[in-house]
């Protein structure tokens, strides 16, 4: 059977393991939507967010770039971000990197071009603000897992200096921004660090290395 049959082989299924569990899964599904959380993360298709915290639809809004970098000039994510921050009022917002990240370690190898290395940028520019650190660990492995983890925290304080961000935090609306890595090898989600209202932004130090 052709991979692309099986997709939607495996979705009827999906749908009527629903329907038996709960005959009125999709009729609450078309009537509302009110995620608590919006979750950044990777493109990366190992990293699936609904599966990894058994999120059901409706339980996470979603978006996912190559390397979860945060731009405030992507009009994509913006639109994304304001949509969470202020329609569907999102307490929690996720950034969430993953150990052995592809666009990670090409930004640290610099061995791509064209539009993936523009969209890289923000990742060399972690590179560069932690070269010290990065390049004191061994090649390979180490640099490119330190790396995911300070750049979780690089994009975490880009996404807290956006202006939707900082309207929230000023308007007294709880929001809680996370920091996460995920481990491909044991499936597990580290949590790295979070900020509020009350973090002072200049003030935010790396995070412990958790993993090596
Ligand atoms: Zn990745």
């Amino acid at each position: 059977m052709k991979e692309i049959d099986q997709l939607l082989l495996a979705n009827r299924a999906w749908s009527a393991e629903m329907l038996c569990e709960n005959p009125q899964f999709f009729n609450r599904n078309v009537t509302e939507h009110r995620p608590v959380f919006l979750w950044i993360g990777c493109s990366d298709s190992r990293v699936a967010p609904d599966q990894m915290t058994q999120a059901a639809p409706g339980g996470l809004f979603v978006h996912r770039n190559i390397a979860n970098l945060v731009y405030p000039d992507d009009r994509n994510l913006m639109a994304v971000l304001e949509y969470a921050l202020n329609v569907l009022e999102v307490p929690h917002v996720v950034i969430c990197g993953h150990y052995g990240c592809g666009g990670i370690q090409a930004a640290l190898e610099g061995t791509v071009e064209g539009p993936i290395a523009d969209w890289l940028d923000h990742a060399r520019q972690v590179l560069n603000d932690h070269r010290r650190e990065i390049e004191a660990l061994p090649a390979g492995d180490e640099q490119v897992n330190r790396m995911v983890e300070v750049n979780v925290r690089d994009q975490l304080l880009h996404l807290a200096g956006t202006a939707p961000v900082q309207q929230v935090f000023a308007s007294g609306r709880p929001l809680t921004l996370h920091g996460w890595v995920y481990d491909l090898r044991d499936g597990h989600i580290k949590p790295l660090m979070r900020i509020d209202r009350d973090t002072v932004l200049a003030e935010v130090p790396k995070p412990e290395r958790v993993l090596l």
